[in-house]
């Protein structure tokens, strides 16, 4: 299946070939049909799978075909993209930017946490595509800058995120503001009763699509389990960093002191890092984040929340300082370095109290992870029955994928052209 076959117009395949896509993503060959067709969508899928480009691209060439038809340009805004969080909006944004790259087609993204103005500026000028995140839209939809009359599509992005963190009440208040005609796309990697019911009540007849289960997103990426005391967790992270084929680690952490202290440790071995969390400004989360994209900073410690959306091509390392207890966290971590198709790799530092977590992982996602025995920091305390097979941690282990980092691989796994 080649992107040619889903009937896309020259723009968009123009701007695809410069993303270096050859081949459209499981969710994008399912999905973006049905959005031509201006069907209700429901998408089971999480980030990592082409999701963003699953709906942007079909409404960019929806926008475009209007745009073609239309007699006059109108300044109205005429999809709305709704999503939980500052990083995700701008990703989508980012990615809306460059799949419309030769459309014509406007977008602005708006989100809290930073001045409004210019947002409003950018309001008053029009634009065709809304990016937002509730809290903002309904504060300037309330102040009289945003008319929602000529919605005509609907992305409600990670549904489930927006439920666990207590945004539901505000996307139900936008909803109710939308135009009832309209075509809805909405996504969700989990279906918690609550969101079930939510999808029920404002899709028509959609078609359901449904990729990667959260557990064997977890199959492309080699995992590594090291046991080690609490106190000796920050020394194993500065030793395991010694390995110059880990170009891009995602370190992370469960608190956001946690985060600073280990960010700050290893800025004082001379491993360039920062910390990224909810109580950084939104400036300097975006300068991080730029540094860790341009390599110019070599680690990059987070938190769940701050790392949401976090899109970084040919991450080579995720880090997991500490084991999450709520094991689909893992998944979504470990995730990060999957993505796009390519394969990754993972470590994870379980200390004692950590190992029940483990094994809920395990449970989980069915594999085994296998543990790293040869490091100098074992811990003080056998784990009484290793959750995996034990493994050699030679530094080869993560050598082997460096040159997989050179070359982005497509989705039938071939070798394609690096994005720049
Ligand atoms: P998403 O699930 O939207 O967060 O996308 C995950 C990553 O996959 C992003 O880095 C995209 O740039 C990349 N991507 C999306 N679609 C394709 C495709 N068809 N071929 C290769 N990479 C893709």
């Amino acid at each position: 299946m080649s992107f040619e076959k889903l009937g896309l117009i020259a723009p968009i395949m123009r701007a695809l070939e410069t993303q270096g896509y050859s081949t459209p993503t499981p969710i994008q060959q399912q999905a973006i049909p049905v959005v031509l067709e201006k069907k209700d969508l429901l998408g089971c899928a999480q980030t990592g799978t082409g999701k963003t480009a699953a709906f942007a691209i079909p409404i960019l060439q929806l926008l475009w075909k209007e745009k073609e038809t239309a007699q006059a340009p109108d300044r109205h805004i005429k999809t709305l993209i709704l999503t939980p969080t500052r990083e995700l909006a701008i990703q989508i944004a980012d990615n809306i930017r460059d799949y419309g790259a030769h459309t014509g087609i406007r977008h602005l993204v708006i989100f809290g946490g930073v001045s409004a103005q210019s947002q409003i500026d950018g309001l008053k000028r029009g634009t065709d595509i809304l990016i937002a995140t509730p809290g903002r839209l309904l504060d300037l939809w309330q102040q009289g800058h945003i008319n929602l009359q000529f919605i005509r599509q609907f992305v409600l992005d990670e549904a489930d995120r927006m439920l666990d963190m207590g945004f539901i009440h505000d996307v139900k208040r936008v909803i109710t503001k939308l135009p009832a005609k309209r075509q809805t796309l909405f996504f969700s990697a989990t279906m918690p009763d609550e969101i079930a019911g939510l999808a029920n009540s404002i899709l028509s007849n959609p078609v359901k699509v449904a990729v990667t289960p959260v557990s064997s997103t977890a199959e492309k990426v080699e995992q590594r389990l090291f046991y080690v005391d609490k106190t000796d967790k920050r020394k194993l992270l500065v030793h395991v960093l010694k390995d110059a084929s880990i170009t891009s680690a995602l370190v992370f952490t469960r608190t956001k002191h946690g985060a600073d202290r280990v960010a700050k440790e290893l800025s004082r071995a001379q491993i360039t890092a920062s910390a990224i969390h909810g109580d950084k400004s939104q400036n300097s989360r975006q300068r991080a984040l730029t540094d860790f994209k341009a390599g110019r900073i070599r680690v990059l410690v987070a938190t769940d929340i701050a790392a949401r959306g976090i899109d970084v091509d040919n991450l080579s390392h995720v880090i997991n300082y500490e084991i999450p207890n709520v094991p689909e966290t893992y998944v979504h971590r470990i995730g990060r370095t999957g993505r796009g198709g390519a394969s990754g790799i993972a470590f994870s530092f379980c200390e004692h109290e950590e190992r029940a977590y483990v094994k809920d992982i395990v449970k989980l996602t069915k594999q085994a992870i296998p543990v790293v025995e040869e490091h100098p920091f074992p811990p003080s305390q056998e784990p009484a029955a290793p959750p995996a097979p034990a493994v050699q941690m030679r530094q080869s282990s993560s050598q082997q994928h460096a040159g997989r980092k050179k070359q982005k691989r497509s989705w039938h796994g071939r070798p394609q052209q690096q994005k720049s």
